[in-house]
């Protein structure tokens, strides 16, 4: 069956999993969108695995998908929103922890009977969602009527200054009510120096929890790789119209049509555009069709990434090969860069496996 293959070494990724997870005090497993490539179940069935207590989806809708598979807690990390009925019933359900970012919202829960398990989200320097620290005084009044279970800081991934930032941040927090601390984008060392100076003498620091996606279940690139089928390949002549845009062939060679297209995130990563001098004499130089903004394709045939023909379509895409280099015969795999948080594979095998 033709497609895009992710061919990953099961045993090895799992064990980068337990190291992170060893490394990372209180982790707690990211699991989102297009599932960082492997999928919002998978990804939740190797975080029972690793034995956490919690799991982070991004938004009220994706805990239906994980929450079978999942035994311990499902933290929404969107803010809960009053409009959203799914948020609305989930914050009633004592699987699930619901971050909250607003004032009102919170006011909202607190006058629920069910006392629903809340973090809240402090406003950080990215600006996205939380309450501003000036008015962490008036959350401290509310908490009482929810199950408060800790504060989350969302930071952003610019190093610069991130440490001190969590510092002031945590200090004000923690001023205003006692708490685990949920965090986002710092290292583990100094997310644990950070709580442990702001540990009054004789006291334990706050409980840590850190959440992580990319690095967690991406960090270790050695243990995947990815593939497409080759659909078709034509031989073509010099002058000859090919493509959806009936473009001139420059020299002879090859189309070779591989499984991907925008439908599967291909070409949805800013493929590299030849847009200097020395990038368009080089795709001249390799058979490129039009020197002109071509893009170079995340394909590799016969050891080099190839230029498209034409942008990717709906769900294949054509290459151009220029003559003198083999070409692949259809149904032969090759390898294709893709970037997991972006692209939808079709299949994942263990490559390890016999
Ligand atoms: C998505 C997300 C993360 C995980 O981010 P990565 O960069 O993939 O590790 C952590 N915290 C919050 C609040 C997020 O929304």
């Amino acid at each position: 069956m033709s497609g895009l293959t992710l061919h990953l070494d099961v045993e090895r990724w799992r064990r980068h999993l337990r190291s992170e997870a060893a490394a990372t005090p209180g982790l707690v497993p990211v699991v989102k969108g297009n599932g960082y490539g492997f999928g919002l179940r998978r990804l939740a069935e190797e975080a029972a695995l690793l034995g956490v207590d919690a799991l982070a989806v991004g938004v009220a809708d994706e805990v239906a998908e994980v929450r079978d598979v999942f035994p311990g807690t499902v933290v929404v990390l969107n803010p809960w929103d009053a409009a959203n009925p799914t948020a609305v019933e989930l914050a009633e359900d004592p699987k699930v922890l619901t971050t909250v970012s607003r004032l009102e919202d919170l006011a909202a829960l607190a006058d629920l009977e069910t006392r629903p398990r809340v973090l809240v989200e402090v406003l950080t320097s990215m600006r996205r969602h939380g309450i501003d620290p000036s008015q962490l005084d008036r959350v401290a009044l509310l908490l009482d009527r929810v199950k408060f279970e800790g504060w989350s800081i969302h930071l952003p991934l610019d190093e610069q200054g991130r440490r001190a930032e969590t510092e002031g941040l945590a200090r004000a927090a923690l001023t205003a009510a006692a708490g685990p601390l949920w965090i986002s984008h710092l290292p583990p060392a100094d997310a644990q120096d950070v709580v442990a100076g702001l540990a009054a003498p004789g006291e334990a620091p706050a409980p840590l929890r850190l959440r992580s996606g990319t690095r967690l279940w991406l960090g270790d690139p050695g243990s995947r790789r990815t593939t497409a089928t080759v659909m078709d390949v034509h031989a073509v002549e010099r002058g000859q119209r090919v493509g959806y845009r009936q473009r001139k062939a420059p020299t002879s060679g090859y189309v070779v049509v591989v499984a991907g297209g925008t439908s599967q995130g291909v070409g949805m990563e800013a493929p590299t555009s030849a847009s200097t001098l020395r990038q368009r004499a080089v795709a001249l130089a390799g058979g490129g069709l039009e020197a002109s903004g071509r893009a170079l394709s995340p394909y590799t045939v016969d050891g080099r990434k190839r230029w498209f023909l034409e942008p990717p379509h709906m769900q294949s895409s054509q290459l151009f090969l220029p003559a003198g280099v083999t070409p692949p015969e259809r149904g032969d795999e090759v390898p294709v860069e893709l970037r997991l948080t972006t692209a939808t594979v079709d299949r994942i095998v263990d490559s390890a496996a016999p």
